[in-house]
């Protein structure tokens, strides 16, 4: 595993559970938003963990924290990212699983094998766009189709997420993702902020009203739609 960043204390990372989170550092998507460049075109700037030494602060905690986070970057593209949520459940935390939907195969394989708890996937924006919004031209969307489906039959309590952005997405586009993901149980908005270590450059955010609005569209597709980072 390249482990390239670790949050000690995660308060909102994982729904309901006080989490470590732990950071893989690569990515196949150059999504322009993207609020972590350093983990994905500016990787080299970022030193790697040892996994050992992960796993050692974890074992440290037992007892102390509920749960473990993996995200990224895109932690499905480490070959042995089973491996290391076969470890860190048997610390004895849950797991959540952060995922672009890019790797189907490696996310059946954890999903066949119970070790993910939780599992968030972002869906980045309708069909249409989806390319432009992952920054990759001619973007291959049926892995991500595949990934949506696995999780849908999982029985794994999973979500899907959009990161709005008032450049990439239009209402149209969340319709086309309403009807995608129809009858999903929770799908959760997030509002774009800049973090100034972004990928591409001149993003914006939507009002919070905006926001509301866009929730209120795609509602009745949904058994729940929330927002995120909204007040
Ligand atoms: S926002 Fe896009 S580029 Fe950044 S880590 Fe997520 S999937 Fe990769």
């Amino acid at each position: 595993m390249h482990i390239h960043g670790l949050q000690k204390l995660a308060m909102v990372d994982y729904p309901g559970k006080l989490a470590a989170t732990v950071f893989t550092g690569g990515c196949d998507l150059r999504c322009p938003f993207c609020h972590n460049a350093l983990l994905v075109t500016r990787l080299a700037e970022t030193p790697e963990i040892p996994e050992r030494e992960v796993l050692d602060f974890l074992s440290s905690r037992k007892g102390l924290l509920d749960g473990v986070v993996l995200t990224g970057g895109e932690p499905l593209l480490q070959p042995d990212a089973a491996e290391f949520l076969q470890a860190v459940r048997e610390l004895g935390f849950a797991v959540k699983l952060d995922t672009n939907g890019c790797h189907p195969a490696a996310l059946a394989e954890i999903l066949e094998a119970g070790l993910a708890d939780y599992v968030a996937m972002d869906v980045k924006n309708s069909r249409a766009r989806y390319a432009e919004t992952v920054g990759v031209p001619g973007f291959d969307l049926s892995p991500v189709e595949e990934s949506v489906r696995l999780l849908r039959e999982s029985g794994v309590d999973c979500e899907f997420r959009t990161t709005l952005v008032r450049e990439l997405h239009r209402p149209e586009d969340l319709d086309d993702i309403a009807v995608w993901l129809e009858g999903a149980p929770k799908y959760f908005l997030q509002n774009f902020v800049d973090s100034g270590n972004l990928i591409g450059r001149g993003y914006h955010g939507f009002s919070p009203e905006e926001l509301r609005a866009f929730a209120d569209r795609v509602r009745p597709h949904f058994g729940c739609v929330a927002l995120r980072g909204v007040e």
